[in-house]
């Protein structure tokens, strides 16, 4: 059985696997310029942030209908079931939607289809973050957060993703404070590509409760000092990381630095069929790769319930963190 854990940090375009992608362009007439699924693999060596940016909106492309966005989560759900997630925090991306002209309404009916029944069908409860594309401008944001209003019952929070370089969250201000005043939690990406800055920023300007990726604070000891002591969860992302090459190999990942520094870390799979592995494969990774203590993968999971958006449901958190303490290796 797999450590019980949450996963706060997964964008569910990207659990689409090369399989899905051929079977959704084939069920709506789409093209792919991949003869197979081995030449799409192949084509999964990153230079960087943005050449994997370019070949996921790409894929994308075959997302049309609700039941694909339905099939897409109930794809996701099993596989994280089945490697100990109990509770889902899931981005998705609706302005890279809508410029193929789908709108959020059948994004977020089509994932509800399965999130709706996930704990049924999966044992895995979920909770909805809308993100918005921070390489897009501050007004299609707002629009955004618009067009997602007769939706806010399966939203619980917004977010920033996309290609962070030259995008300071400062430019989103307006559209946070409109999502703080509409009741949704916020997080943003800060820290991955960009600047420490960018994370004092997206604390101080965007109001963040959990700062995405967030590695680059050892860069800023003050920075370090402020996400202890005011408990900023971080959701790392390893095999990202690794893929992304925001570090050179596995074993260079600051992970354990970041540990022994006393932050909150979290540790999960951001865009699983892209680098290489879901949420219990990631912990795998770290515990062979980085030689992590039993203490400090009970540590990670524990700390991915604390960090959870579960505060309107205290006694399923508690539950979950139970069988986290109750779990024997
Ligand atoms: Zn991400």
């Amino acid at each position: 059985m797999p450590l019980p854990k949450a996963e706060l940090h997964l964008h569910i375009e990207g659990t689409l696997e090369p399989e899905l992608a051929f079977e959704l362009a084939a069920r709506n007439g789409v093209s792919l310029p991949y003869a197979d699924t081995e030449e799409l693999r192949a084509a999964y060596r990153f230079q960087g942030l943005q050449s994997f940016l370019d070949l996921y909106y790409e894929l994308m492309s075959v997302l049309r209908t609700e039941q694909d966005f339905a099939d897409l989560a109930e794809a996701y759900l099993g596989r994280a079931a089945a490697q100990g997630v109990r509770h889902a925090e899931i981005f998705f991306d609706p302005q890279a939607h809508a410029r193929r002209g789908v709108g959020i309404g059948t994004v977020v009916e089509g994932l509800w289809r399965a999130l709706g029944d996930s704990e049924r069908n999966h044992g895995v409860s979920t909770r909805l973050i809308l993100c918005f594309l921070r390489d897009e401008s501050a007004e299609s944001a707002m629009e955004t957060l618009r067009a997602a209003r007769p939706h806010l019952d399966r939203i619980t929070g917004v977010g920033l993703d996309s290609a962070e370089a030259g995008h300071p969250p400062a430019k989103f201000r307006e559209v946070y404070e409109a999502a703080a005043a509409l009741g949704l939690r916020r997080v943003a990406h800060a820290g991955e590509e960009g600047p420490p800055a960018y994370i004092t920023e997206a604390l101080d300007v965007l109001g963040v409760e959990r700062v995405d990726h967030g590695l680059r604070c050892l860069e800023d000891p003050a920075l370090v000092e402020r996400l202890v002591r005011e408990r900023v969860p971080l959701t790392l992302c390893p095999l990202s990381n690794v893929r992304l090459h925001a570090v050179d190999t596995l074993a260079d990942h600051p992970l354990p630095t970041l540990l022994d520094a006393g932050l909150l870390c979290t540790v999960n799979s951001d865009d699983p069929a892209y680098f290489g592995g879901y949420a219990g494969d990631t912990f795998d990774a770290v515990r062979d790769t980085l030689h992590l203590t039993e203490d400090r993968l009970r540590e990670l999971a524990r700390n991915s319930f604390l960090a959870s958006f579960l505060e309107d449901d205290e006694e399923r958190r508690a539950r979950y963190l139970a069988e986290v303490e109750a779990y024997t290796f």
